[in-house]
Protein backbone atom coordinates (compact mmCIF):
# COMPACT_ATOMS: atom_id res chain seq x y z
CA UNK A 1 0.00 0.00 0.00
CA UNK A 2 1.39 3.50 -0.89
CA UNK A 3 1.82 5.72 2.27
CA UNK A 4 -0.27 9.21 1.94
CA UNK A 5 1.01 11.91 0.78
CA UNK A 6 0.30 15.67 1.07
CA UNK A 7 -1.99 16.96 -1.28
CA UNK A 8 -0.64 19.12 -4.06
CA UNK A 9 -3.20 21.75 -2.60
CA UNK A 10 -1.50 21.97 0.49
CA UNK A 11 2.12 22.08 -0.94
CA UNK A 12 1.18 24.61 -3.63
CA UNK A 13 -0.33 26.83 -0.27
CA UNK A 14 2.70 25.96 1.91
CA UNK A 15 5.42 27.36 -0.29
CA UNK A 16 4.17 31.34 -0.40
CA UNK A 17 4.35 31.20 3.37
CA UNK A 18 7.58 29.29 3.84
CA UNK A 19 9.51 32.24 1.50
CA UNK A 20 7.26 34.78 3.11
CA UNK A 21 8.75 33.64 6.39
CA UNK A 22 12.77 33.09 4.68
CA UNK A 23 12.10 37.26 3.30
CA UNK A 24 10.74 38.43 6.56
CA UNK A 25 14.12 36.65 8.55
CA UNK A 26 16.41 37.85 5.76
CA UNK A 27 15.34 41.43 5.30
CA UNK A 28 15.36 41.43 8.80
CA UNK A 29 18.61 40.37 9.09
CA UNK A 30 19.67 42.86 6.13
CA UNK A 31 17.93 45.70 7.69
CA UNK A 32 19.32 45.12 11.33
CA UNK A 33 22.81 45.27 9.47
CA UNK A 34 22.56 48.31 7.86
CA UNK A 35 21.27 50.25 10.38
CA UNK A 36 22.46 49.30 13.74
CA UNK A 37 25.05 46.33 12.99
CA UNK A 38 26.65 44.74 15.90
CA UNK A 39 26.61 46.73 18.56
CA UNK A 40 22.50 47.28 19.19
CA UNK A 41 21.83 44.15 19.47
CA UNK A 42 18.31 45.06 21.21
CA UNK A 43 17.67 47.44 18.42
CA UNK A 44 18.65 44.11 15.95
CA UNK A 45 15.88 42.17 18.09
CA UNK A 46 13.16 44.64 17.18
CA UNK A 47 13.72 44.34 13.78
CA UNK A 48 13.40 40.58 13.97
CA UNK A 49 9.99 40.75 15.60
CA UNK A 50 8.26 43.50 13.34
CA UNK A 51 9.13 41.00 10.63
CA UNK A 52 7.78 38.14 12.46
CA UNK A 53 4.52 40.47 13.38
CA UNK A 54 4.00 41.61 9.43
CA UNK A 55 4.22 37.59 9.01
CA UNK A 56 1.71 36.75 11.47
CA UNK A 57 -0.80 39.55 10.62
CA UNK A 58 -0.61 38.52 6.79
CA UNK A 59 0.03 34.68 6.29
CA UNK A 60 -1.30 33.27 10.04
CA UNK A 61 0.23 31.64 12.90
CA UNK A 62 2.32 28.84 11.55
CA UNK A 63 4.29 31.10 9.09
CA UNK A 64 5.07 33.28 12.01
CA UNK A 65 6.78 30.55 14.27
CA UNK A 66 8.70 29.13 10.91
CA UNK A 67 9.92 33.19 10.89
CA UNK A 68 10.60 32.81 14.30
CA UNK A 69 12.70 30.67 14.22
CA UNK A 70 14.83 31.04 11.39
CA UNK A 71 14.95 34.82 12.79
CA UNK A 72 16.73 33.11 15.45
CA UNK A 73 19.01 31.19 13.62
CA UNK A 74 19.93 33.99 11.61
CA UNK A 75 20.37 36.60 14.75
CA UNK A 76 22.74 33.99 16.25
CA UNK A 77 24.92 33.51 12.89
CA UNK A 78 25.72 37.13 12.38
CA UNK A 79 24.97 39.36 15.66
CA UNK A 80 25.78 36.91 18.40
CA UNK A 81 29.49 35.99 19.21
CA UNK A 82 31.18 34.04 17.75
CA UNK A 83 29.94 35.28 14.92
CA UNK A 84 29.29 33.28 11.78
CA UNK A 85 28.84 30.17 13.96
CA UNK A 86 25.91 28.89 15.61
CA UNK A 87 27.52 28.41 18.73
CA UNK A 88 26.50 30.49 21.80
CA UNK A 89 28.85 31.89 23.82
CA UNK A 90 27.17 33.42 26.24
CA UNK A 91 24.26 31.95 28.63
CA UNK A 92 22.41 35.46 28.27
CA UNK A 93 22.23 35.54 24.30
CA UNK A 94 19.85 32.27 24.95
CA UNK A 95 17.49 33.86 27.47
CA UNK A 96 17.34 36.46 24.72
CA UNK A 97 17.09 34.02 21.97
CA UNK A 98 14.14 32.45 24.37
CA UNK A 99 12.36 35.48 25.23
CA UNK A 100 12.45 36.85 21.44
CA UNK A 101 11.23 33.49 20.66
CA UNK A 102 8.23 33.64 23.07
CA UNK A 103 7.36 37.09 22.18
CA UNK A 104 6.66 36.09 18.58
CA UNK A 105 4.41 32.91 19.78
CA UNK A 106 2.41 35.67 21.73
CA UNK A 107 2.10 38.32 19.27
CA UNK A 108 1.45 35.47 16.43
CA UNK A 109 -1.99 34.34 18.61
CA UNK A 110 -2.87 37.88 19.33
CA UNK A 111 -3.03 38.20 15.50
CA UNK A 112 -4.99 34.95 14.83
CA UNK A 113 -7.10 36.06 17.56
CA UNK A 114 -7.70 39.40 15.90
CA UNK A 115 -8.42 37.64 12.65
CA UNK A 116 -10.73 35.48 13.81
CA UNK A 117 -12.62 38.29 15.43
CA UNK A 118 -12.75 40.40 12.61
CA UNK A 119 -13.72 37.44 10.23
CA UNK A 120 -17.11 36.66 12.90
CA UNK A 121 -17.50 40.57 12.41
CA UNK A 122 -17.92 40.22 8.88
CA UNK A 123 -20.52 37.04 9.33
CA UNK A 124 -22.40 38.70 11.36
CA UNK A 125 -22.09 41.89 9.34
CA UNK A 126 -23.81 39.31 6.37
CA UNK A 127 -26.23 37.79 8.74
CA UNK A 128 -27.70 41.38 9.72
CA UNK A 129 -28.00 42.44 5.96
CA UNK A 130 -29.56 39.52 4.83
CA UNK A 131 -31.74 39.71 7.67
CA UNK A 132 -32.95 43.45 6.68
CA UNK A 133 -33.43 42.28 2.99
CA UNK A 134 -35.91 39.65 4.29
CA UNK A 135 -37.78 42.07 6.40
CA UNK A 136 -37.80 44.55 3.50
CA UNK A 137 -39.22 41.97 1.15
CA UNK A 138 -41.69 40.90 3.58
CA UNK A 139 -43.07 44.60 3.99
CA UNK A 140 -43.14 44.64 0.37
CA UNK A 141 -45.07 41.67 0.28
CA UNK A 142 -47.73 42.82 2.23
CA UNK A 143 -47.99 46.07 1.01
CA UNK A 144 -48.23 45.04 -2.87
CA UNK A 145 -50.28 41.72 -2.68
CA UNK A 146 -52.78 44.05 -0.48
CA UNK A 147 -54.21 45.92 -3.15
CA UNK A 148 -55.27 43.20 -5.64
CA UNK A 149 -55.82 41.16 -2.71
CA UNK A 150 -58.95 43.21 -1.00
CA UNK A 151 -59.76 44.06 -5.01
CA UNK A 152 -60.78 40.37 -5.52
CA UNK A 153 -62.31 40.22 -1.90
CA UNK A 154 -64.73 43.11 -2.54
CA UNK A 155 -65.77 41.99 -5.96
CA UNK A 156 -65.84 37.90 -4.82
CA UNK A 157 -68.28 39.11 -2.08
CA UNK A 158 -70.92 41.24 -4.60
CA UNK A 159 -70.99 38.07 -6.56
CA UNK A 160 -71.52 35.83 -3.36
CA UNK A 161 -73.99 38.38 -1.66
CA UNK A 162 -75.73 40.35 -3.93
CA UNK A 163 -75.82 37.76 -7.10
CA UNK A 164 -79.46 37.96 -8.13
CA UNK A 165 -79.56 41.88 -7.65
CA UNK A 166 -76.56 42.09 -10.36
CA UNK A 167 -77.37 42.42 -14.06
CA UNK A 168 -75.83 40.14 -16.19
CA UNK A 169 -73.06 42.59 -17.38
CA UNK A 170 -72.25 44.01 -14.04
CA UNK A 171 -71.66 40.23 -12.82
CA UNK A 172 -69.12 39.84 -15.45
CA UNK A 173 -67.69 43.06 -15.11
CA UNK A 174 -67.02 41.36 -11.58
CA UNK A 175 -65.37 38.58 -12.78
CA UNK A 176 -63.28 39.90 -14.86
CA UNK A 177 -61.41 42.25 -12.66
CA UNK A 178 -61.14 39.06 -10.37
CA UNK A 179 -59.52 37.36 -13.21
CA UNK A 180 -57.08 40.70 -13.72
CA UNK A 181 -56.95 41.31 -10.37
CA UNK A 182 -55.65 37.24 -9.83
CA UNK A 183 -53.42 37.87 -13.17
CA UNK A 184 -51.60 40.79 -11.50
CA UNK A 185 -51.24 39.20 -8.23
CA UNK A 186 -49.28 36.11 -9.98
CA UNK A 187 -46.91 38.28 -11.90
CA UNK A 188 -46.29 40.29 -8.40
CA UNK A 189 -45.41 37.08 -6.70
CA UNK A 190 -43.10 35.74 -9.33
CA UNK A 191 -41.39 39.34 -9.29
CA UNK A 192 -40.72 39.34 -5.69
CA UNK A 193 -39.35 35.64 -6.03
CA UNK A 194 -37.35 37.09 -8.67
CA UNK A 195 -36.24 39.70 -6.76
CA UNK A 196 -35.66 37.56 -3.76
CA UNK A 197 -33.05 34.93 -5.78
CA UNK A 198 -31.50 38.23 -7.45
CA UNK A 199 -30.99 39.62 -4.02
CA UNK A 200 -29.84 36.46 -3.15
CA UNK A 201 -27.33 36.15 -6.25
CA UNK A 202 -28.91 32.99 -7.47
CA UNK A 203 -30.82 34.66 -10.49
CA UNK A 204 -30.33 33.07 -13.73
CA UNK A 205 -30.81 35.46 -16.51
CA UNK A 206 -32.70 33.40 -19.31
CA UNK A 207 -31.31 35.49 -22.84
CA UNK A 208 -33.64 35.22 -25.99
CA UNK A 209 -33.46 37.47 -29.08
CA UNK A 210 -36.04 40.30 -28.16
CA UNK A 211 -37.30 43.37 -29.99
CA UNK A 212 -36.81 45.81 -27.25
CA UNK A 213 -39.71 48.12 -28.54
CA UNK A 214 -41.89 44.59 -27.17
CA UNK A 215 -40.46 45.19 -23.67
CA UNK A 216 -41.27 48.69 -23.41
CA UNK A 217 -44.77 48.50 -24.61
CA UNK A 218 -45.25 45.20 -21.87
CA UNK A 219 -43.72 47.74 -19.35
CA UNK A 220 -45.74 50.53 -20.07
CA UNK A 221 -48.70 48.35 -20.77
CA UNK A 222 -48.51 47.03 -16.72
CA UNK A 223 -48.12 50.73 -15.93
CA UNK A 224 -51.18 51.98 -17.73
CA UNK A 225 -52.51 53.12 -13.89
CA UNK A 226 -50.28 55.08 -12.20
CA UNK A 227 -49.16 56.37 -15.83
CA UNK A 228 -52.44 57.58 -16.46
CA UNK A 229 -51.90 61.34 -16.48
CA UNK A 230 -48.07 61.29 -17.49
CA UNK A 231 -47.80 62.20 -20.96
CA UNK A 232 -44.98 59.90 -21.71
CA UNK A 233 -42.57 60.25 -25.11
CA UNK A 234 -41.38 56.91 -26.27
CA UNK A 235 -38.77 57.12 -29.17
CA UNK A 236 -37.04 54.28 -30.26
CA UNK A 237 -34.24 54.63 -32.77
CA UNK A 238 -34.95 52.65 -36.18
CA UNK A 239 -34.05 49.61 -36.92
CA UNK A 240 -32.61 48.51 -33.68
CA UNK A 241 -30.73 45.19 -33.67
CA UNK A 242 -31.91 42.32 -31.56
CA UNK A 243 -30.67 42.10 -28.05
CA UNK A 244 -29.97 39.43 -25.89
CA UNK A 245 -31.89 39.36 -22.75
CA UNK A 246 -33.91 37.98 -19.97
CA UNK A 247 -37.43 39.97 -21.28
CA UNK A 248 -38.77 39.50 -18.02
CA UNK A 249 -36.05 41.03 -16.20
CA UNK A 250 -35.79 43.74 -18.11
CA UNK A 251 -39.56 44.64 -18.15
CA UNK A 252 -39.13 44.52 -14.70
CA UNK A 253 -36.12 47.11 -14.78
CA UNK A 254 -37.94 49.62 -16.87
CA UNK A 255 -41.13 48.84 -14.84
CA UNK A 256 -38.94 49.88 -11.59
CA UNK A 257 -37.62 52.91 -13.29
CA UNK A 258 -41.11 54.23 -14.37
CA UNK A 259 -42.63 54.06 -11.33
CA UNK A 260 -40.09 55.95 -9.82
CA UNK A 261 -40.18 58.47 -12.65
CA UNK A 262 -44.17 58.33 -11.74
CA UNK A 263 -43.61 58.25 -7.79
CA UNK A 264 -41.18 60.58 -7.67
CA UNK A 265 -41.92 63.74 -9.85
CA UNK A 266 -45.24 66.10 -9.88
CA UNK A 267 -47.85 64.64 -11.59
CA UNK A 268 -48.58 65.81 -14.54
CA UNK A 269 -45.06 66.83 -15.10
CA UNK A 270 -43.83 64.78 -18.97
CA UNK A 271 -41.87 61.53 -18.79
CA UNK A 272 -39.51 60.73 -22.11
CA UNK A 273 -38.12 56.90 -22.66
CA UNK A 274 -35.86 56.48 -25.42
CA UNK A 275 -33.75 53.69 -27.08
CA UNK A 276 -30.62 53.65 -29.31
CA UNK A 277 -27.33 51.78 -30.00
CA UNK A 278 -24.23 53.54 -29.22
CA UNK A 279 -21.33 52.32 -29.03
CA UNK A 280 -21.73 48.21 -29.39
CA UNK A 281 -24.50 49.12 -26.46
CA UNK A 282 -28.00 49.22 -26.49
CA UNK A 283 -28.86 52.41 -24.16
CA UNK A 284 -32.23 52.94 -22.82
CA UNK A 285 -33.36 56.31 -21.25
CA UNK A 286 -36.06 57.48 -18.95
CA UNK A 287 -35.89 61.19 -18.16
CA UNK A 288 -38.32 63.13 -16.08
CA UNK A 289 -38.49 67.11 -15.14
CA UNK A 290 -38.78 66.31 -11.38
CA UNK A 291 -36.25 67.30 -8.37
CA UNK A 292 -33.49 65.57 -9.92
CA UNK A 293 -31.07 63.72 -7.28
CA UNK A 294 -28.50 65.38 -5.42
CA UNK A 295 -25.10 65.14 -7.39
CA UNK A 296 -23.09 63.20 -4.54
CA UNK A 297 -25.93 60.56 -4.27
CA UNK A 298 -25.96 59.97 -7.68
CA UNK A 299 -24.12 56.76 -6.82
CA UNK A 300 -25.42 55.99 -3.65
CA UNK A 301 -29.53 55.37 -4.54
CA UNK A 302 -28.16 52.42 -6.64
CA UNK A 303 -27.39 50.57 -3.30
CA UNK A 304 -29.77 48.38 -1.23
CA UNK A 305 -32.06 49.97 1.39
CA UNK A 306 -31.05 53.74 0.12
CA UNK A 307 -33.56 56.77 -0.20
CA UNK A 308 -32.62 59.83 -0.18
CA UNK A 309 -33.00 61.87 3.24
CA UNK A 310 -35.98 64.14 1.67
CA UNK A 311 -38.21 60.72 1.52
CA UNK A 312 -38.30 60.50 5.01
CA UNK A 313 -39.70 57.17 6.19
CA UNK A 314 -42.94 56.43 4.03
CA UNK A 315 -43.06 54.60 0.75
CA UNK A 316 -40.69 52.09 -0.90
CA UNK A 317 -37.65 50.12 1.09
CA UNK A 318 -34.71 51.79 -1.31
CA UNK A 319 -35.10 48.28 -3.06
CA UNK A 320 -36.50 49.14 -6.88
CA UNK A 321 -33.02 50.57 -7.85
CA UNK A 322 -30.60 48.14 -6.12
CA UNK A 323 -32.77 45.25 -8.29
CA UNK A 324 -32.69 47.22 -11.45
CA UNK A 325 -29.00 47.41 -10.93
CA UNK A 326 -28.98 43.56 -10.54
CA UNK A 327 -30.92 43.13 -13.54
CA UNK A 328 -28.44 45.00 -15.79
CA UNK A 329 -25.42 43.28 -14.18
CA UNK A 330 -26.45 40.00 -14.59
CA UNK A 331 -26.74 40.99 -18.09
CA UNK A 332 -23.23 42.45 -18.26
CA UNK A 333 -24.34 46.05 -18.85
CA UNK A 334 -24.25 48.61 -16.15
CA UNK A 335 -26.93 51.13 -15.09
CA UNK A 336 -26.76 54.87 -13.83
CA UNK A 337 -28.69 58.31 -13.34
CA UNK A 338 -27.12 61.82 -14.20
CA UNK A 339 -29.21 65.50 -13.69
CA UNK A 340 -30.52 66.84 -16.86
CA UNK A 341 -29.60 70.18 -17.72
CA UNK A 342 -33.15 72.42 -17.08
CA UNK A 343 -34.04 70.34 -14.43
CA UNK A 344 -35.39 66.04 -13.46
CA UNK A 345 -33.08 62.95 -14.33
CA UNK A 346 -32.03 60.65 -16.00
CA UNK A 347 -31.62 56.84 -15.46
CA UNK A 348 -30.11 55.33 -18.53
CA UNK A 349 -28.73 51.66 -18.52
CA UNK A 350 -26.62 49.98 -21.35
CA UNK A 351 -26.78 46.33 -22.56
CA UNK A 352 -24.17 44.77 -25.08
CA UNK A 353 -25.20 44.12 -28.36
CA UNK A 354 -23.60 41.85 -30.20
CA UNK A 355 -23.44 38.24 -31.27
CA UNK A 356 -26.16 37.51 -34.63
CA UNK A 357 -29.65 36.33 -33.45
CA UNK A 358 -30.30 32.49 -35.44
CA UNK A 359 -32.53 32.49 -38.73
CA UNK A 360 -35.46 31.74 -38.36
CA UNK A 361 -36.73 28.70 -39.84
CA UNK A 362 -39.81 28.96 -41.48
CA UNK A 363 -42.51 26.94 -40.15
CA UNK A 364 -43.10 23.53 -41.80
CA UNK A 365 -39.25 24.17 -43.47
CA UNK A 366 -36.55 21.05 -43.17
P1 LIG B 1 -37.69 53.33 -3.26
O1 LIG B 1 -38.43 53.87 -4.46
O2 LIG B 1 -38.29 52.11 -2.69
O3 LIG B 1 -37.41 54.38 -2.25
P2 LIG B 1 -35.46 53.01 -5.10
O4 LIG B 1 -34.24 52.17 -4.98
O5 LIG B 1 -36.36 52.73 -6.26
O6 LIG B 1 -36.25 52.84 -3.74
O7 LIG B 1 -35.03 54.52 -5.16
C1 LIG B 1 -34.08 55.04 -4.24
C2 LIG B 1 -34.27 56.53 -4.05
O8 LIG B 1 -33.87 57.23 -5.23
C3 LIG B 1 -35.69 56.94 -3.82
O9 LIG B 1 -36.03 56.83 -2.46
C4 LIG B 1 -35.70 58.38 -4.30
O10 LIG B 1 -35.28 59.20 -3.25
C5 LIG B 1 -34.63 58.42 -5.37
N1 LIG B 1 -35.19 58.44 -6.74
C6 LIG B 1 -35.47 57.37 -7.52
N2 LIG B 1 -35.95 57.72 -8.72
C7 LIG B 1 -35.99 59.09 -8.72
C8 LIG B 1 -36.39 60.08 -9.69
N3 LIG B 1 -36.85 59.74 -10.91
N4 LIG B 1 -36.27 61.38 -9.33
C9 LIG B 1 -35.78 61.72 -8.11
N5 LIG B 1 -35.41 60.84 -7.17
C10 LIG B 1 -35.49 59.53 -7.45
Amino acid sequence: MSRRRPSSGRIARAVPCVAASTVAAVMATAVGWLLFGRRQLADVVMIYLLGIIVVSLRFGYVPSIVAAVLSVLLLDFFFVPPYLSFAVSDFQHVVMFAVMFVVAVVISRLARRVRIQAEEAHQANLQMEAERLRNALLSSVSHDLRTPLSVITGAASALLHSSPALAPGARSDLAETIHEEAQRLDRLVRNLLDMTRLASGAVRVAKEWQAIEGVVGAALGRLAEPLRDRNVEVRISPALPLVAIDDLLIEQALINLLENAAKYTPSGTPLELSADADRGALVVAIADRGPGIPQDLVDRIFEKFYRLPREGASGGGGLGLAICRGIVEAHGGRIWAENRDGGGAVFRFALPLGGTPPELVPEGGP
